[in-house]
């Protein structure tokens, strides 16, 4: 029965979103973090899409203008590792993989707006993800910089930190890491350090809670400087920079030394001399551009070095250690000194324009801070749209000529990696400037770049002239609400926030932060059984519970615990088997129901009953409703009551109504806590259920509240809510008004409801940040009450009066959202005593 009625609501339940709200005035950008296509949908997918579709159809009856889009975080390493192993191209993997899921998101029958979606690896994409690199390199953002990798020297190839295990040996060659130095192409994120801290604080962000601090955190104090010295050495595969912070910029021409610590990568022991006890010189000199001196580096644990650093720039005029260490090693110097605040902050802003202008540096920053290295010497990601000419160095791909096409992977060249380094034709090219012959960029972009700026992409995805229009985006940003995973809090956000900033000093946003309002989803827990003895993972129907212990059928003790479902685990569930064993809408509101989304979920489908009681009452309420109407004659309809408790019952209905309209709104709007908006549905359903059957079938406030249950149910769960909604609007009669609702149309055609004007709204009051009051007024009043007529109001109170006597009032505040109810803050003091 719910699989017929979810079928035959399939396509109804979507309808063209364009047709519907294409007059809305008001936006509502609703965006959950676009999946990476590993091949199936997992329930952590099902609990984030299932979220975000909720509050996505909630703003669509709100009669909002809604994008809710979908696409594919597709480049990246698991593919290029299964298309290793598998023998094929990473993009037919890929592309499979996309299609198996979306056919599963189809089939959950989610509201995304497909003619939106695109994959990160698509030309059409990638081509202004290139775009964007290059608004950066001619800004200076993008450079090139030697820098250490990890190396496998068996496989010949770079591998990401995830890729080395603890014992610091390549996961695939099991052979010994080695540090290599290549030049790395670099994102100067650390130049919007401080504006990204301060963007922190925009009062517009809502529930981002400690998130802020994780991004506080990952910033932090931006009390220093970077800059990138000359480092001159004779020592084979020696850095020829070396970046070192500084906290006091407005002294670096006065630096005399640099030192580095014992534990760093520069200490080549071969390459230094003995110069006293714990200290050591390095055959290397650093220029200090500012002075244009050469300083000596001194490999010693005898100076402090800044947090999260092993080098350091000795400047003995700046700070006392330094003057010592000059003392010690034998450096002559003059003492300077800075005499007023404004010699200061002139001396800051040469050092800072300066370092600019020769693209060392010179942003404020943190010590621990760094700038974003994207290149990746992998194949399956965006080509970095660069030409390397011997005549003319460096020069970036003409914007005609974007996208720089991937080169197509044959299977022959598929043995243990994928790399464009073998990929001579490709490579080969014309210097856009000198028109000789060149070179390509080899390496590809790290994928957290393709991620940074999706969000912009979706308001405007056909695009084939810019990234996007000026115009549209100014309509649809930022995000008014960005639904993920924790994950994904400090890193993805950061860079995403970082090309917001950058593209907003472009001109190109109206605003510089991207997301407003942010809901970190928890995580989903399977019962995790593990074979103690051996460690190994078995499944929950070979764990047999035994008092309060689990063995195996063998009598092995087992273990249970509560972790993140995973593959490797094998504690996860299949989402497609909720959705055959119980259907779309059971599965969704199985899923929303009693856990908050922000709160870790322990999965378990012992509530499913309690979920499909409430279906069937609610039901059953519905069906006898449209029986007890179609029955009824008008005469009786419009006769008098004769059940003497019809007048409380109908007044009950009229507060139910009302009273369950406001809290799922709030729980909707204000709190995030889905849960708690399906438990008040739930609460309603009770309420129909208590009145008697005159009131169901003569009352219009019972009818008008049996409307509301069905409307804010449909947001919930879309198929079983249409269904209700045609038996509601089927009866022979009704008595609601048809400003009300919309009898004719189906039900998300229909308005979300409004609390009465007559209906009691709550002012809580508090005196002193005490609760003081609870006041209650028609919501026709508070609507039109400010701060001193909220007071008015409260003064009349006997027990304000009471309480005030010897106060007055030093300060009041008024929050109210319309149809919620409001607060007043009154600060109060004690009467001077004459
Ligand atoms: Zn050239």
């Amino acid at each position: 029965m719910k699989k017929a009625t979810e079928k035959y609501w399939g396509d109804k339940v979507n309808p063209c979103k364009s047709s519907v709200n294409k007059d809305a005035k008001d936006k509502f950008y609703i965006l959950s973090m676009f999946p990476y296509p590993s091949g199936a949908l997992h329930m952590g997918h099902v609990r984030v899409y299932t979220i975000s579709d909720t509050v996505a159809r909630f703003y669509r009856l709100k009669g909002k203008n809604v994008i809710h889009p979908m696409g594919w975080d597709a480049f990246g390493l698991p593919a290029e590792n299964a298309a290793i192993e598998r023998q094929i191209n990473p993009a037919i993997w890929t592309t499979e993989n996309i299609e198996t899921m979306r056919n599963q998101l189809k089939m959950l029958n989610y509201s995304f707006d497909w003619d939106r979606e695109f994959a990160t690896c698509d030309p059409d994409y990638y081509k202004w993800t290139q775009e964007l690199f290059l608004k950066l390199f001619d800004k200076g953002l993008a450079y090139q910089k030697e820098a250490y990798v990890n190396w496998d020297p068996v496989d010949q190839t770079v591998l990401a930190e995830e890729q080395i295990d603890v014992n610091q040996r390549s996961w695939r060659s099991g052979a010994l890491v080695e540090k290599k130095l290549l030049k790395q192409w670099f994102i100067r994120t650390t130049a919007f350090a401080k504006s990204l801290l301060e963007g922190l604080n925009d009062p517009t962000l809502k529930e981002w809670k400690d998130i802020l601090k994780l991004q506080k955190h990952w910033i932090g104090d931006c009390n220093g400087i970077n800059i990138d010295f000359k480092l001159v050495s004779e020592i084979p595969e020696f850095p020829r920079t070396l970046n070192i912070w500084i906290d006091t910029p407005e002294f670096v021409e006065y630096a005399k030394f640099v030192a580095i610590s014992f534990q760093s990568i520069l200490n080549r022991k071969e390459h230094t001399y003995e110069i006293d006890v714990g200290i050591k010189g390095l055959n290397a000199k650093i220029i200090n551009p500012f002075s244009g001196e050469e300083l000596p580096v001194f490999i010693t644990d005898k100076v402090v070095y800044p947090p999260w650093r092993d080098v350091r720039l000795g400047i003995p005029s700046a700070s006392m250690d330094d003057f010592k260490f000059s003392e010690l090693v034998g450096i002559s110097f003059t003492r300077h000194s800075i005499r007023s605040y404004e010699q200061q902050q002139q001396k800051l802003s040469e050092v800072f324009q300066k370092a600019r202008e020769w693209g060392i540096g010179g942003y404020p920053v943190s010590s621990k801070l760094q700038d974003w290295l994207i290149s990746r010497q992998r194949y399956w990601g965006t080509p970095i749209p660069i030409i390397h000419c011997t005549n003319c160095g460096t020069q970036p791909v003409p914007r005609n000529q974007l996208p720089v096409i991937l080169p197509k992977m044959t299977n022959s060249s598929s043995n243990k990696r994928f790399s464009i380094q073998d990929m001579k034709d490709w490579l080969q090219t014309k210097c856009p400037k000198c028109e000789g012959n060149a070179t390509r960029e080899a390496d590809t972009m790290d994928t957290f770049v393709d991620s940074s700026w999706y969000f912009l992409r979706f308001i405007d995805p056909k695009n084939t002239k810019e990234m996007f229009s000026v115009e549209k985006v100014k309509e649809m940003f930022p995000v008014d609400l960005y639904i993920g995973g924790k994950e994904h809090a400090v890193l993805h956000l950061y860079f995403a926030r970082f090309m917001s900033h950058f593209l907003h000093s472009e001109g190109l946003l109206p605003c510089r932060e991207p997301f407003k309002q942010l809901l970190v989803q928890g995580v989903v827990m399977g019962k995790t059984y593990q074979v103690i003895s051996t460690g190994k993972y078995i499944l929950e129907d070979e764990a047999l519970k035994e008092g309060d212990q689990y063995k195996t059928k063998s009598g092995e003790l087992v273990s249970m615990r509560w972790e993140k479902m995973s593959k490797s685990k094998l504690n996860g569930v299949d989402p497609l088997n909720l959705l055959n064993k119980y259907g779309i809408d059971t599965t969704r509101l199985l899923i929303l129901a009693d856990v908050a989304p922000t709160s870790t979920r322990n999965w378990s489908e012992n509530t499913v009953t309690g979920i499909n009681n409430w279906q069937n009452r609610l039901w059953t309420v519905v069906k006898r409703f449209k029986t007890e109407r179609d029955k009824i004659s008008l005469e009786e309809l419009e006769s008098k009551p004769t059940n003497p408790k019809y007048a409380e019952q109908d007044a009950y209905m009229f507060d139910s109504r009302n009273y369950f309209l406001k809290n799922v709104t709030f729980n909707i709007v204000e709190s995030q806590q889905l849960s708690v908006a399906i438990s008040r549905l739930q609460g309603l359903t009770n309420s129909l259920r208590k009145v008697d059957l005159e009131c169901l079938r003569k009352s219009r406030e019972f009818e008008r509240a049996l409307a509301v249950q069905i409307i804010m149910l449909a947001p919930f769960a879309p198929h079983f809510a249409s269904e209700l909604w045609t038996t509601f609007c089927s009866a022979k009669y009704h008595l609601i008004d048809n400003t009300e609702v919309d009898l004719n149309k189906t039900i998300f055609e229909q308005k979300w409801p409004d609390i009465d004007m007559d209906y009691n709204l709550v002012m809580n009051v508090y005196v002193n940040k005490r609760a003081f009051l609870k006041m209650k007024i028609p919501r026709r009043e508070l609507n039109k009450m400010a701060a001193d007529t909220a007071l008015e109001y409260v003064v009349l109170h006997p027990y304000y009066q009471k309480y005030s006597y010897n106060k007055y009032v030093v300060d009041v505040n008024f929050k109210a959202e319309k149809s919620c109810d409001a607060s007043l803050y009154i600060t109060m003091e004690k009467q001077k005593e004459d």
